[in-house]
């Protein structure tokens, strides 16, 4: 499974929107399209998988 793949269906924590995160890997962080929101790549996947 990839990240980008991960992506897919994941909820901004923030706004709430869907499917609108974009994953910038070259700085480790995800990024919402429509707030303009940005997290760490790691906490996120780590909360969701728990
Ligand atoms: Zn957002």
């Amino acid at each position: 499974m990839t990240l980008a793949h991960f992506l897919d269906g994941l909820c901004c924590a923030d706004c709430g929107a869907i499917n609108v995160l974009r994953l910038d890997p070259l700085h480790a962080l995800i990024e919402c399209t429509k707030c303009g929101t940005s997290a760490l790549i790691v906490p996120e996947i780590g909360k969701e998988i728990r």
